[in-house]
């Protein structure tokens, strides 16, 4: 890395290091998370690690992918924790690679358990959560002070792939004014019909940023009442969030991406 006015950590043989990746642009890396690129002897990524920031890692490191490969079912968790494991007791310097931040729905948190259980030494690298960054990406703020004064990150999918029922949805649609919904595109009618169920308004604007701040990135907007079935007629695509709430009236003012046809 270019000289810096200060000093980086370096990554420890037998370290393991969890790093955010960001929504997708490689320019929202951490220098962290690039010194773990440069580093890393061996890189364990998930699918939403966006192809550009892969190819930052050191050209020797090794590159293993942890996620859902040609319909195969993906790794299974503690598989993937007991990789992390081997690995480090190898000597090996370990990137794991996630998208966004590795503690925001990104079992980040499972991972590190393990690591600790094992005695592993680990350094956490916080990334741009899609929830934020994606959002930014398409001119919608997470707050301003015209519109909420509180946000949720909700999932629209449990550990069963249904939607959470452990929600509380009266509550959240009471109580906060800007909902961002992750892993919610399956589950889009459902979830818009549970918010109208619980008291919010058909009429409240939505939008769905999909593939946010990669060069596929699309956001359609409509009402609550309509999302669903405009996201279906636009055939919007995976990753994608899903943000109810009157800051997305504010994106026709501040999208700024040059390639948003909103601009
Ligand atoms: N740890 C990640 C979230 C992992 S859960 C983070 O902090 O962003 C996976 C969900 O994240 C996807 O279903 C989608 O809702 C969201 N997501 C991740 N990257 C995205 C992107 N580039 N554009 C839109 N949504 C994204």
């Amino acid at each position: 890395m270019e000289r810096l006015p200060f000093s980086l950590p370096d990554m420890e043989p037998g370290q393991v290091w969890l790093v955010g990746a960001g929504p997708g642009d490689p320019g929202l890396l951490s220098l962290l998370a690039l010194q773990a690129l440069r580093q890393a002897d061996v890189v364990v990524y998930d699918a939403l690690v966006d192809p550009r920031v892969l190819d930052l890692a050191n050209p020797a490191a090794v590159r293993e992918y942890a996620g859902k490969r040609g319909g195969k079912p993906s790794a299974r968790q503690p598989d993937i924790s007991e990789r992390l494991i081997a690995l480090a007791r190898l000597g090996r310097r370990v990137l794991r690679l996630k998208g966004g931040d590795p503690f925001v729905f990104g079992r980040g948190a499972e991972e590190a358990l393990a690591l600790v259980e094992a005695g592993i030494t680990f350094r956490v690298v916080p990334g741009i959560t899609s929830g934020i960054g994606g959002l930014a990406y398409a001119g919608i703020p997470a707050t301003s002070r015209e519109t909420n004064s509180a946000i949720a990150f909700v999932t629209g999918h449990d550990a069963s792939g249904d939607v959470p029922d452990s929600l509380d949805w009266h509550s959240l649609a009471k109580a906060v004014p800007v909902l961002v919904f992750y892993m919610a595109l399956k589950h889009l009618d459902r979830i818009a019909g549970q918010l109208i169920a619980a008291g919010r308004s058909p009429d409240e604007p939505v939008a769905v940023v999909s593939r946010a701040s990669t060069p596929a990135q699309k956001v359609i907007t409509a009402t609550l009442g309509e999302i669903a079935a405009v996201a279906r007629r636009e055939a919007i695509e995976p990753p994608a969030l899903v943000v109810v709430g009157k800051v997305v009236d504010l994106r026709p003012r501040l999208a700024w991406l040059p390639e948003d046809p909103a601009v």
